[in-house]
């Protein structure tokens, strides 16, 4: 994120300002990519304030939206349409009317984009349905009582209305009784305002007893939130360390002060297990924001944050889009997640606008991390970030030892890929009586199927990508546009029968190696294409637990949150994954991952054990997950970053131009690379294919702005689209600090 962003923000306009109200025109921003707000006339419904929502025609249609100030008076008086209707609804805050703003200019998108991803429950702008409910009419009618009319009557007693289906099943009747009784007049109808749905974390209840370390970063997070002002805190500490604990303490005084708190996960790690921890410590769950939730759920938790009905939530990205109108606390936990970038439409970084968001809210942020980025460590080095650090693991379990096998000397047997170590790793932790993880961050069978005959590769009609096989599903499949179809018999080329080889292991071979290998053991598959579900997961969970299962064997599924005190071997079967490609964050990344994966191990009292598959012991991330020297590690990596002017010593755009249209895609490529930012601070790659040069059907080009710290890239940038026409069928996508460079 730019250095200077989140700073700039604190400048502008108090978040809480009284909502002044408009004249007879006011200008309304529609959740639709478009250049900005429109004037409509407010005749028609009265003074309307920022904020309000309304509904307004466009076209021949009507669409909800957001008052968002005056009419900015560029459109003739005459030809003005009239606002429909004002909706009953809580306006939407300031705060995150300036937030929509502010996201909006960073990521270069159009504000009414970003609008949109703040109204993505237009259903929670309808007034809530009121609850129909049934009370004993007074004075009662004479009416010939059965024994069913006399059970309902019973059951009401002095008792407080209840909704038809609720009498109906406490009276042991069915819902005809009660229409009866309602024509016959001895029952009357009434409509009384929904239930709260969402009950409220008590902030009172006692945590568990802090250690001195915990303690001390409690109480500096708890005095951030009570001065109630911008503060931005790297919350740092091995696994195990008690950092939920802590800034749950955030979370107490947040609520303690009135106001609403925002908890950030990555969806990964969104786990029931997460929630049942939050509620045992709250005595209720908190409120949850993520893609799967359905409609109603949306709807309802939209319209409870944004009457302050919730006073928690944790969500996924996305949630930092939602109205709270009292928000006082955003936690970021794994602040690290590269999850937390949106790649599609609006890029942004949620870890970044968070930051953004609480300097226009005015209240404190808090990263959390094992492994915190590259990008915080920089912030807190600058002086811009405060630390808190938890240097050991709770109640002294220590941390896991890690050994690298060498696969160069050690190598597994030809067509297999555990090594003699890891094997005897594995022998000797199931004699143990204790589990063993295998971590391979690659889902399905194989990455890639050849043919033996002609040498031919399968790879998706879509995409630049080999298809992956999944034996479970019996299909072959690509992971960039989900494209699948069944495992031919024969070659799709030259015919050849039973002619087709897997090539390199997916976590579903490696199942089938450790089935072999060790034919007793219980064996379990943790990828989102065997588990599915957060039942499943918990079934698997459950299976662990109780030592039904010995191996388990993982993506980086299996990398968050689950804790198992008899895990005290982890194999990390190809540490080398994800140090190939272009990414310039590979490093970082693999560092990360594995060593959060590593913190699986031994996080009880028996001490755990981590071997590191590699063909690279030298590399920097073997080195430092070795020696354990995570500074280490940062310092060499800022240092190699620094001296090539890349993040965050450095910013980025990158430009993919796209479209079905190959020639015209690569014209439009060609024509803004001729046009291209260039100077002392600015400079532009490519244009060149992209690595995926072709997804989804669309051929892609990709350009690469690189700048010096200061200069105004999105300026530069925005200026520059702004020269170059393209037809409509080829689309221009910017994303400001890229994390992707496929
Ligand atoms: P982190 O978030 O740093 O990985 P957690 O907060 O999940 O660490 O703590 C790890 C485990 O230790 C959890 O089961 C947690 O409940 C427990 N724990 C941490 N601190 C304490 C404490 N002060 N008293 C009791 N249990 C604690
Ligand atoms: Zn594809």
């Amino acid at each position: 994120m730019s250095s200077t962003g989140a700073n700039s923000a604190r400048t502008a306009a108090p978040a809480h300002g009284a909502a002044e109200k408009l004249g007879a025109r006011v200008s309304v921003l529609l959740p639709l990519p478009l250049e900005g707000p429109y004037d409509y006339r407010a005749k028609a419904v009265g003074p309307l304030a920022p904020g309000d929502f309304v509904a307004v025609p466009l076209g021949n249609r009507e669409l909800l939206g957001v008052v968002w100030g005056p009419a900015l008076g560029d459109v003739a008086r005459a030809k003005l349409r009239d606002v429909v209707t004002r909706l009953e609804a809580p306006p939407m805050p300031a705060t995150l009317r300036r937030f929509i703003d502010w996201v909006a200019d960073y990521t270069l998108s159009p504000p009414g984009s970003v609008l949109r991803m703040a109204m993505s429950a237009p259903a929670a702008l309808e007034p809530p349905r009121p609850v129909r409910a049934y009370a004993p009419a007074a004075p009662a009618p004479e009416l010939r009582l059965t024994t069913a009319r006399r059970r309902v009557l019973a059951v009401l007693g002095d008792g407080p209305p209840r909704e038809a289906r609720e009498l109906a099943r406490e009276a042991a009747v069915g819902t005809g009784v009660i229409r009866g009784l309602v024509q016959a007049g001895a029952l009357t109808e009434m409509d009384l305002p929904p239930p709260p749905a969402f009950a409220r974390p008590d902030w009172r209840r006692r945590g568990p007893k802090l250690s001195p370390d915990q303690g001390r970063a409690a109480k500096d997070l708890r005095e951030r939130v009570r001065r109630g002002r911008f503060a931005v805190t790297l919350l740092d500490g091995v696994t195990g360390a008690g950092k939920t604990e802590v800034y749950f303490e955030a979370v107490t005084a947040t609520l303690a002060e009135g106001r609403q708190a925002l908890v950030l996960l990555p969806e990964i790690a969104l786990t029931p297990q997460w929630l049942a921890r939050f509620a045992a410590r709250f005595g209720a769950a908190p409120a949850v924001w993520h893609s799967d939730l359905s409609q109603t759920q949306r709807r309802t938790t939209w319209r409870a944050v944004a009457a302050g009905e919730v006073r928690v939530l944790v969500g996924a990205r996305s949630a930092l889009f939602l109205p709270f109108a009292e928000l006082g606390l955003i936690v970021v936990d794994e602040e690290h997640e590269a999850a937390y970038k949106q790649q599609d439409g609006v890029a942004y970084h949620a870890r970044d606008m968070a930051v953004v968001r609480a300097s226009l809210g005015e209240h404190p942020v808090i990263l959390v991390s094992a492994t915190p980025s590259l990008e915080t460590v920089v912030n807190v080095e600058r002086g811009k970030y405060a630390a808190a650090h938890l240097p050991a693991r709770h109640g002294g379990a220590t941390l896991p030892e890690v050994a690298l096998v060498d696969l160069r000397a050690q190598p597994p047997p030809r067509g297999r890929f555990l090594s003699p170590p890891l094997c005897a790793a594995v022998t000797a932790t199931l004699a143990a009586g204790e589990q063993a993880l295998l971590f391979l961050n690659r889902r399905g069978y194989a990455p890639l199927t050849l043919c033996r005959t002609c040498g031919h590769r399968l790879h998706c009609p879509n995409c630049t990508a080999w298809l992956v096989e999944h034996r479970f599903r019996q299909q072959l499949m690509c992971h960039h546009c989900g494209y699948a179809a069944p495992s031919p018999a024969k070659c799709p080329d030259c015919g050849a029968e039973a002619s087709l080889v897997a090539c390199g292991p997916g976590v579903e071979r490696i199942a089938e190696e450790v089935e072999a290998l060790f034919p007793d053991a219980g064996i379990g598959i943790m990828t989102s294409d065997t588990v599915r579900g957060p039942e499943a997961v918990a079934e698997l969970l459950r299976a662990v637990d109780e030592r039904e299962i010995d191996i388990l064997i993982g993506t980086q599924m299996i990398a968050k949150g689950h804790h198992f005190p008899l895990l005290t071997l982890v194999g990390v079967v190809d540490a080398d994954l994800g140090l190939a490609g272009g990414d310039l964050r590979a490093a970082e990344r693999t560092y990360q991952l594995l060593h959060q994966v590593g913190g699986r191990a031994g996080r009880a009292q028996r001490p755990g054990r981590v071997l590191v598959q590699t063909y690279a012991p030298e590399h920097r991330v073997m080195r430092a997950l070795e020696s354990g020297e995570r500074d280490r590690f940062l310092e060499l990596e800022a240092e190699a970053r620094r001296s090539g002017g890349w993040p965050p010593f450095g910013r980025l755009a990158a430009i993919v131009v796209s479209g079905r249209d190959g020639a015209a895609v690569e014209r439009v490529a060609r024509e803004l690379g001729r046009r291209a930012p260039r100077g002392r601070t600015i400079l532009t790659l490519g244009p060149a294919p992209a690595p995926l040069a072709v997804l989804r059907g669309r051929h892609r080009f990709r350009l690469l702005v690189k700048a010096g710290l200061g200069a105004p890239l999105q300026a530069r940038i925005d200026d520059w689209l702004d020269r170059v026409d393209a037809p409509s069928s080829v689309r221009i996508h910017v994303d400001i600090d890229p994390y992707g460079f496929l």
